[in-house]
């Protein structure tokens, strides 16, 4: 029987679409988002049976308002959802305008409907009003209790830190701070269980703001020189916002239009919002809150909404810049330019976002020389270029980051929202990083989770096991644990051992091998003080020889010192004695004592035996050079 707490993953699972997993709570239902799949087979991954009945789910909770993440909506209303819709005002507003988009675009396709006008309605009805930017949320039982956090993704978005009865954050898409609009996310101070996108968990951007709009700024000179134009296709949703904030910073002069009656909408939204993005806020403000109202507005800005204006253009031979969608060229107004534009090699198509595999833009990155556009072959003769660096997703560092900023550690980490590569690479960085048990899950499988605090906690920044407990601290720049123990291989798993547990086993179980220092070893003599080291007598080469063989016997003297001091004394004897000099003060001339350990060798206290070698090889520093190094050669050879 599961736990009264379980979760159940119904999508991006080793993909990075169709976000929605089922979280019961004893007999509440709740669904972590209800996107749609996209790409190959969406329609009949969309359509298929569902492992719930929606009728029953109670609560349906948006991260953000994305179609991918919430693009089933109006199918789950159709089969029966009648619960609530909890999620922030900006996510709402935006997640209307996609639903009524995604209906008009299958009207226009003219195929079958997945959904009805009906259906959206009911849709909208369903959302809870909640006045805050980022809200609070509890039932009326006060038993389940949430909290909506900055993702830093698109307008809105969140990751959704429920806090009862079970803590579990679910980061929702999780924002890089690449962008010009959003800051880099924190997540809350711990959670038990977290659940992570991945959509970048293998690879690293590493592009900063100032090169992104270099890329950008080389494009729109290339077209002023050539009296050419520039199409840039968009992502509705944040994407056009960020590109004309960028194009308004770097202060262009062309002609610049928007083309997209859906990202006009969402522009007004962004406009009438601009407050809520983070990196907005805290610096352009602050610095430039004259010129607020224009952020998204260059000198000469354009906005086509009717669609005899887009025709016009799509017809005319202007010099200027075009934002128009789709961003992977797969519909929309976009479409109609490319017949005209794309033969012309003075024109300069700019990619701004991922080219998904199968898609027209994909082709066209791909070097295709002709492509088909609306059964019209097209010739690709245009300039093609991608702004590189501009993401709305964290990459590996930056998500490792986030985890990073947990106070205390979660204890499982599931990880979704990613291409199996990438899932996996992030994966094993999670673990060897935070030494965290990650798991991928695969679609639809369910996992227990604890409820309340789980307070046996065996990771907090750090490790415990057994009575070894490791805390990672920042050297040079890695995270590194120090400790003193000692790893017993167990056969199929590993575990630490403390330093006193060592010796305890060592004293119990390997009594009878301990043995005495031979007792003519530790016999101490009046240390040699510097000012008496001249009227001190020399040692024979002999003397030195045997003193320093039984020394090495008991295990007090390493090969690496002697063939120090070999090479040190054929250098001279002042060399000799400055090494001397070194390995006393550095107290190197006992062997480590876990190597006597080892060997079975009681401890003596350290000071008489290394007061005994420190005065055999202060008198030495007095012989012959050449008596020195012949009895440092011959003892030498013994040893080996
Ligand atoms: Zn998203």
């Amino acid at each position: 029987m599961s736990s009264p707490i379980n979760i159940q993953f119904c999508g991006a699972t080793g993909e990075v679409t169709g976000s929605m997993h089922l979280l019961t709570i004893d007999n509440k239902k709740i669904l972590l988002d209800a996107g749609a799949f996209q790409g190959t087979e969406a329609k009949d991954k969309n359509s298929a049976p569902l492992i719930f009945d929606p009728a029953e789910i109670d609560y349906i909770f948006l991260t953000h308002a994305h179609y991918d993440h919430t693009g089933r909506l109006p199918m789950l209303c159709q089969r029966g959802f009648k619960g609530e819709i909890i999620t922030t005002p900006m996510t709402r507003e935006i997640t209307f305008r996609i639903m009524d988009d995604s209906l008009r675009i299958q009207k226009e396709e003219g195929k079958e409907l997945l959904f009805s006008e009906d259906d959206v309605k009911k849709a909208k009805s369903l959302f809870v009003p909640l006045n805050e930017d980022y809200p609070q949320w509890q039932d009326d039982e006060k038993k389940i209790k949430i909290k909506f956090i900055p993702s830093e993704h698109i307008l809105g978005s969140s990751s959704i830190f429920i806090e009862e009865p079970v803590s579990l954050l679910y980061s929702g898409d999780v924002g890089g701070g690449s962008s010009s609009l959003h800051s880099i996310p924190k997540p809350p101070d711990t959670c038990d269980y977290l659940i992570i996108e991945s959509t970048y968990g293998n690879r690293n951007l590493e592009k900063s703001n100032s090169e992104i709009l270099s890329q950008l700024k080389a494009a729109v000179e290339s077209i002023g020189k050539n009296n050419s134009r520039l199409l840039i296709p968009i992502f509705s949703i944040d994407r056009a916002e960020e590109i004309l904030f960028m194009l308004r910073e770097l202060n262009i002069k062309e002609k610049i239009y928007l083309d997209t009656p859906m990202g006009i909408d969402i522009l007004d939204i962004y406009s009438h919002n601009k407050y809520l993005l983070s990196k907005i806020s805290d610096e352009f403000i602050k610095k430039n809150s004259k010129e607020l109202d224009k952020i998204f507005h260059p000198d000469n800005f354009e906005r086509l909404r009717a669609k005899k204006n887009s025709d016009e253009l799509a017809e005319s031979s202007e010099s200027c810049i075009i934002l128009a969608s789709s961003g992977m060229l797969e519909g929309g107004r976009i479409r109609k330019y490319l017949p005209q534009f794309l033969p012309d090699e003075k024109n300069i198509l700019l990619f701004s976002g991922f080219q998904a595999e199968g898609t027209l833009g994909r082709d066209i990155i791909n070097g295709y020389p002709e492509v088909n556009v609306d059964g019209i072959p097209v010739k690709v003769k245009a300039q093609i270029r991608k702004i590189e660096g501009l993401s709305a997703h964290a990459d590996k560092t930056a998500l490792l980051n986030y985890i990073d900023c947990f106070k205390t550690l979660p204890v499982k980490i599931f990880i979704v929202h990613g291409e199996m590569v990438a899932s996996l690479e992030l994966s094993d960085a999670i673990k060897e990083k935070f030494r965290i048990k990650t798991v991928l899950p695969k679609i639809n499988e369910k996992y227990d989770l604890a409820a309340g605090e789980i307070r046996e906690r065996t990771i907090i920044k750090g490790i415990s096991i057994g009575n070894v407990r490791l805390n990672f601290e920042n050297i040079s720049g890695k995270k590194i644990a120090l400790f003193a123990g000692g790893i017993i291989d167990n056969g199929n798993e590993y575990s630490l051992v403390s330093v006193r547990e060592i010796e305890e086993m060592l004293h119990d179980l390997k009594k009878e091998m301990v043995k005495p220092l031979p007792e003519e070893i530790i016999i101490s003599e009046t240390h040699i003080r510097p000012e008496t080291l001249s009227s001190a007598t020399p040692p024979s080469p002999e003397e030195l020889i045997l003193g320093l063989i039984k020394i090495f016997k008991a295990g007090y003297v390493s090969k690496g010192l002697i063939r120090d001091l070999m090479d040190a004394s054929e250098r001279g004897i002042s060399e000799y004695r400055k090494v001397i000099d070194k390995k006393i003060k550095n107290d190197a001339l006992i062997l480590d004592e876990n190597d006597l350990r080892r060997k079975g060798i009681q401890i003596p206290d350290r000071s008489l035996i290394s007061g005994q070698l420190e005065d055999l090889l202060k008198r030495s520093s007095l012989m012959e050079q050449l008596n020195l190094q012949l009895a440092l050669h011959r003892m030498f050879t013994e040893i080996k």
